[in-house]
């Protein structure tokens, strides 16, 4: 029994606090706050048999982060904000003595640059205070990583390849529309691509390797190479690994939009005058753009993310593949998100139990994959992630 303050009110923090309010056996007591209370209180007001608490925060503002805190008393924070807010969120934790989790790692405004440094130099200060920390605690990081850990400690020896896959088959029906926050989503799809090789990052230009990939239930979908946050940590983690690389489907009208996007500068961070005033033109796209949230109605189709893995168990070459498919309309019925919101809104909402139950619980600052993945992977298959897997068989693509 156990009170939360999740902070952040889009689409993942949607799906948190719905999920939470399911459990109050968890989650005793849930306050939702955010920059905009307005949009709490709605979310609030679609939870018919809890009341969830709302407040308006600014979480750039470590005083009044720990106002909020020590006001409401929470055992921890569930930071669904944006990756702007994670340290800022964590100084307020550390000042409060209360625990940590997210689902995205530290971004500086400024400059798109997705690494774990800034947050993993948090790692003394939480151990000395007793408080642990939870990064990436979303899908992809998160769930990937569990799947992960739990490849390992079932499956083989020793991993060498990790493919992490992840497919979104569905059709929202609007030309051009980021699943998550638009900011964040194109600053880390326009960058360039990266995978891990033999000890080394080896670069790519934005989305220059790609090629189809099978998807279970769905089919062979165009599947990017990206850099993503977990391949940094999970390299880490499990040395073993000879290469880690990640791919994401992108349609052939997304892509096409972004182009054009990216061709008239409306991607750039580089703040610019216009009529005097200076504005960043990411910035002005996001406001244009559909609201990750609002897409949930009319979308259709599932996505698909799993990891494929090869390496050797019992002297002998073993392959294995493990994912979940989750439909958007089910996704939608069940919270009112779309099935990205959703696909991070549950792990989060895991992350969280695994730390209030005491199954995960270790002073200092983790990804997800240090932690015994068995009682997560449990909870996934209970709260709408359910997952399968292929043991001993052909990878669908080449290795
Ligand atoms: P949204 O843009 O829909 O929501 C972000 C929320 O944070 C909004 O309610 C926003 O308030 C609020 N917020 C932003 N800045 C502040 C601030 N300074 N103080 C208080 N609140 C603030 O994003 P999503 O819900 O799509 O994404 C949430 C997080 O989940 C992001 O960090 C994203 O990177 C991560 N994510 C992780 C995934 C994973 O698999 N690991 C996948 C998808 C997303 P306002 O409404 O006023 O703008």
């Amino acid at each position: 029994m156990s009170r939360v303050l999740i902070i952040g009110a889009g689409g993942v923090g949607n799906v948190v606090a719905k999920k939470c309010a399911m459990l109050p056996e968890v989650f005793s007591e849930i306050m939702l706050a955010s920059r905009t209370k307005s949009k709490c209180d709605k979310i609030a007001s679609e939870i018919k048999d809890r009341t969830i608490h709302t407040a308006q925060v600014d979480a750039d503002n470590v005083p009044e982060l720990v106002a909020l805190i020590n006001e409401f008393k929470p055992a921890m924070v569930i930071n669904v904000a944006l990756p702007y807010q994670d340290l800022t969120i964590m100084d307020a934790c550390l000042e409060t003595g209360v625990h940590y989790l997210d689902t995205a790692n530290y971004e500086p405004k400024d400059v798109a640059k997705f690494e774990y440094s800034w947050q993993w130099a948090y790692m003394d200060r939480f151990k000395e205070k007793g408080l642990m920390a939870l990064l990436g605690c979303g899908f992809d990081p998160g769930v990937t990583g569990v799947y992960t850990a739990y490849a390992a400690k079932h499956h083989f020896d020793e991993m060498h390849y990790l493919d992490i896959v992840d497919c979104n088959a569905g059709d929202h029906g609007k030309a051009f529309a980021t699943n998550f926050n638009p900011e964040i989503n194109i600053r880390e799809i326009t960058q360039n691509g990266r995978f891990y090789e033999n000890g080394d990052w080896v670069e790519t230009k934005p989305l220059e390797f790609h090629k189809p990939i099978d998807y279970p239930n769905i089919g062979a979908r165009e599947s990017y190479l990206l850099y993503h946050e977990e391949l940094e940590s999970l390299v880490k983690n499990f040395p073993s690994i000879k290469r880690a690389r990640f791919w994401m489907t992108f349609g052939q009208e997304y892509i096409k939009h972004l182009e054009v996007l990216q061709n008239v500068g409306m991607t750039s961070i580089e703040p610019i005058k216009f009529q005097g005033q200076e504005i960043i033109p990411l910035e002005f796209l996001k406001a244009l753009l559909p609201e990750p949230s609002s897409l949930g109605e009319n979308y259709e189709g599932e996505t698909s993310i799993g990891c494929q893995i090869k390496g050797v168990k019992d002297g002998k070459d073993q392959t294995y593949y493990v994912w979940n498919n989750c439909s958007h309309q089910a996704a939608y019925d069940e919270t009112g998100g779309q099935g990205v919101a959703y696909t991070t809104g549950v792990p989060a909402m895991i992350g969280a139990m695994m730390m209030l139950t005491g199954k995960w619980n270790k002073a200092g600052v983790y990804n997800v994959e240090e932690f015994d993945p068995d009682p997560f992977m449990e909870q996934l298959n209970i709260h709408g992630l359910p997952w399968h897997e292929k043991v001993g068989l052909e990878l669908p693509h080449e290795y």
